[in-house]
């Protein structure tokens, strides 16, 4: 079984690990990071250009161009889950 390389950090204590992503909006910021390194690029027309709409504990990414609609987690491992980040 590989090692989650985010939770055994090398130096990285449990209580700093927490203190980094501890919280969801913590998690769902390194998400975004992770997930879109340099910003948000829209899945059809690659815009960089976005606005944001929050649907209850839902973020949504809606493309300025194309007006295509994207959450977090959508298209990934977590897409549809009913479970917070942090889990
Ligand atoms: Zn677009």
């Amino acid at each position: 079984m590989a090692i989650n390389r985010i939770q055994f950090q090398a130096r990285l204590s449990l209580g700093q690990f927490l203190k980094h992503y501890g919280t969801e909006a913590q998690c769902g910021s390194a998400f975004e990071k992770a997930r879109w390194p340099s910003g948000f690029i829209c899945p059809t027309c690659q815009n960089t250009r976005y606005c944001q709409v929050q649907h209850g504990r839902v973020k949504t990414f809606q493309c300025n161009r194309c007006h295509k609609q994207v959450t977090l987690t959508g298209g990934t491992i977590f897409h549809a889950t009913k479970l917070p980040l942090m889990i």
